[in-house]
């Protein structure tokens, strides 16, 4: 398997050691190589090594994850150079890689490397720099030779400064050249090293601003619990179940004080979205220095926040998804707050869940954990009914402030006005004209962004599709406005509308933008209609039903820019902004208390998604929005408009009732052997030939029948809800079982068993999010 039969020349050097070496391959094989004694001092584990690899003997880079003496039986090449001056992971760090690479299907070097930012490798905020010391007088030769006039003044200065300095700065401060510094290292008066420094200096932070809040009686409960668990040492994990505005962050704020004065470090994930520079804030006004990892970073920036952890100079780490590869050297806790949140999957290689890796991190380091949120996700939920996790409950908002009343709003009997504009109801626009009235301030959640959501060909009946994708393009009017208009629009009420040209068509899926055709594409004859409700159109909406009040839309589009996430949310904070709406991106975070109504102009939208966490994610966005609502002394109010009033998870969110909701849903997904009650794996095929990847998932399906165990149950192989997605082609098939063992295995048989199309990728989702 390791190249036995290389014939190897024969005035190789002693080998004193053996190193192993993983790649960034989908591969499990740990490669052997030899380590030249002058490498001896430089190998480690945990640095990059270039190494031969294959017959051609092409240097490919390896990751160094062992080292051992036993000299193996084949013989071994010899690693030609060392890459890193420093480890870029630990030794825990590497054992989770390789229980994720095993849990997750992929290779340990693919997780290696995925897990290791870019900037580390680089080295990124840092360079290689000259210092200089003079040599101790006792140390100098006898017949010490003769120095110019430069050389004595630079060597008084660094004698009168013993240790090490910047090259660079002694030149500048004795005014003198390098070539008068290399002079006296030649002479023997100094000694030359070369280390490498930060060259990048992130804003200094001060100290600590802010004294912990007195915490409320459940609070100082759940808190008492954490901490016992901390003084006794171990893994443990607690489910933080507390209602929006619970005051959950003062509970992770006071465990993880606990945690800094022990000596140790804290890791804290929250989702991508929520890792707002206000969030930041709170973490940083209680701990002064605070390590932030996301992906909005400059390289330069995450290169030091990644050294300033690994060399302990910073005690709480805050970050998303990918934070939980943090090189902390001793942590103590890991928070994972909103853990219910999806994006804490990441849906390309490895398809690691961040929330389930902190867990078995934790396991790991023997720590505690706590996953914290208003509506836990039906796993964790789950998991705390088992009694695997210790629940710890924060039922009432803090300072006594009531949970915002819910109502509904009808749709199918509110009598909307002819005319294009129908996203606010007549009893939300009152709403809303009441709340500006009195002073307040008011949130619009509409989770859908663009102008319309569908070009419709009232002839043929088809819609415009992307050409790579096989869903409808969505009409953005905010896309590059063209000099070819073809004038106003023509409004037309009910039918549908008719658009200019100034807008583009959008795939939402893959970002492929066109000019909007004026005929089907399809048909060719007749002309499209426009219909569907955006948060562009609800802009146009907010515009003409409240001229003069200052709206913000809040969106991926709108957000593009790095900051003005940031910048919206902080004029909506001072009260600049009135009224604020946009997708889901709204629903976290904010605590504004001058908040006295929360619309949800359509609720139902994510309902009915092929997806059986559908109900799931419409409950979890409800709450979360609805607890934006009464967060100050003026109380607030929420409003639903839906189509369903009557369908469970409409009907228990308007009510605040997480529980009865996540009780009934287990019952639902234990029936259909869903998650959580089953381990789910979702295999996905992909091709750019429709023909292939049919008979790549229908051999898949035949294998699974031949090895199946008892216990498992196949849904499919069918076609996946995104037929075609990029020009790929698209299959699934969905594999559970009570047991991770029986899934994985009757995985890996298949797998071993499955003969390759051409063509045709294969990927194994283990625990999947996303199910289109
Ligand atoms: P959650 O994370 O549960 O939604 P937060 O931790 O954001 O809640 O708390 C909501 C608000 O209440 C914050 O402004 C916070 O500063 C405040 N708060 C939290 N705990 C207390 C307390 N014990 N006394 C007073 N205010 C508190
Ligand atoms: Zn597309």
């Amino acid at each position: 398997m390791l190249f036995p039969d290389v014939n190897l020349p024969p005035e190789l050097p002693e080998a004193v050691g053996y190193a192993q070496v993983i790649f960034n391959r989908p591969l499990t094989t740990v490669f052997t190589y030899a380590i030249p004694e002058e490498l001896q001092t430089e190998v480690v584990a945990g640095k990059r090594l270039i190494v031969p690899l294959g017959r051609g003997n092409a240097q490919a880079i390896g990751f160094c994850v062992g080292i051992t003496d036993v000299k193996p039986e084949f013989k071994t090449k010899f690693v030609t150079k060392v890459i890193d001056s420093d480890p870029l992971f630990t030794p825990e760090l590497l054992k989770m890689t390789q229980w994720l690479a095993d849990y997750y299907f992929c290779g340990w070097g693919q997780a290696l490397d995925a897990v290791i930012p870019a900037a580390a490798k680089a080295q990124a905020g840092s360079r290689e720099k000259d210092f200089i010391a003079a040599v101790p007088e006792p140390l100098l030769p006898i017949a010490t030779p003769r120095l110019s006039k430069k050389q004595a003044i630079a060597l008084q200065y660094l004698r009168d400064r013993p240790g090490q300095h910047l090259a660079n700065l002694v030149v500048e401060e004795t005014d003198c050249s390098l070539a008068v510094l290399w002079g006296l290292v030649e002479r023997g008066y100094a000694t030359r090293e070369k280390r490498r420094v930060e060259t990048h200096l992130l804003p200094a932070k001060g100290l600590p601003t802010q004294q912990p809040l007195v915490l409320n009686q459940h609070q100082q409960d759940a808190l008492a619990v954490i901490i016992k668990q901390l003084e006794a040492g171990g893994f443990h994990s607690f489910l933080l179940y507390g209602i929006t505005g619970s005051g959950k962050t003062e509970v992770y704020l006071q465990a993880i004080d606990h945690v800094v004065r022990a000596g140790k470090q804290a890791l804290v994930m929250v989702p991508e979205i929520s890792l707002t520079p206000q969030a930041v804030q709170r973490f940083e006004a209680r701990f002064g220095s605070v390590a932030v990892l996301h992906s909005h970073l400059t390289d330069a920036d995450r290169g030091s926040h990644w050294r300033r952890i690994a060399t302990g100079k910073v005690p709480v780490v805050v970050g998303a998804r990918s934070a939980i590869f943090a090189p902390t050297a001793n942590l103590g806790l890991i928070i994972v707050d909103e853990e219910h949140e999806s994006s804490f999957k990441q849906e390309a290689t490895p398809r690691y869940h961040g929330r389930d890796l902190a867990i078995v991190r934790a396991k790991q380091e023997g720590i505690p954990i706590i996953l914290g949120s208003a509506t836990p996700s039906l796993e964790s939920w789950n998991n705390a009914k088992k009694g695997t996790y210790t629940q710890l409950d924060l039922p009432e908002r803090v300072s006594g402030r009531p949970l915002p009343p819910v109502g509904v709003i009808d749709m199918r009997h509110e009598k909307l006005p002819p005319g294009p504009y129908k996203a606010i109801s007549p009893s939300l626009e009152s709403a809303i004209k009441q709340a500006l009235a009195a002073g307040g301030q008011v949130i619009l959640l509409l989770n859908r962004r663009g102008f319309d959501t569908c070009l419709f060909c009232p002839d043929c009946g088809q819609t415009v599709k992307c050409k790579f994708c096989d869903v409808a393009m969505t009409y953005h009017r905010g896309g590059k406005p063209k000099e070819t208009s073809s004038g106003p629009q023509t409004a037309s009420g009910y039918k549908g509308e008719q658009r200019d040209m100034s807008g583009l068509a959008v795939c939402h899926y893959c970002g492929y933008e066109i000019n909007p055709p004026k005929r089907c594409t399809t048909c060719g004859v007749g002309s499209l209609r426009y219909y569907g409700l955006g948060t562009e159109k609800l802009e146009e909406e907010l515009a003409i039903k409240f001229p003069g009040i200052s709206a913000a839309r809040m969106d991926a589009d709108a957000t593009k820019k790095t900051g003005s996430h940031a910048k919206i949310f902080k004029a909506f904070q001072n009260g600049e902004i009135r009224i604020l709406f946009g997708t889901q991106m709204i629903a976290k975070g904010l605590d504004v208390p001058t908040v006295t109504l929360v619309g949800v102009v359509y609720a139902d939208q994510a309902l009915h998604l092929p997806d059986f966490r559908a109900s799931e994610r419409t409950f979890q966005l409800l709450a979360q929005v609805a607890g934006r609502a009464g967060r100050g002394d003026h109380g607030g109010k929420v409003l639903v408009q839906t189509f369903h009033p009557d369908h469970p998870c409409i009907k228990l969110a308007v009510k605040h009732d997480y529980r009865t909701f996540a009780d009934a849903e287990l019952a639902s997904r234990s029936l259909h052997q869903f998650p959580p009650s089953a381990r789910l794996a979702r295999i996905i095929f992909r091709c750019r030939d429709a023909i292939r990847v049919q008979k790549a998932a229908e051999r898949w399906g035949l294998l699974l029948q031949v090895h199946l165990p008892k216990g498992i149950k196949i849904l499919g192989p069918a076609e996946a809800p995104l037929k075609k997605l990029e020009g790929w082609y698209r299959y699934h098939v969905l594999v559970l079982s009570g047991s991770v063992k029986t899934l994985h295995g009757t995985i890996r048989a298949v797998q071993a068993a499955y003969e390759t199309i051409e063509g045709v990728e294969i990927t194994v989702d283990i625990d999947p999010v996303g199910m289109l």
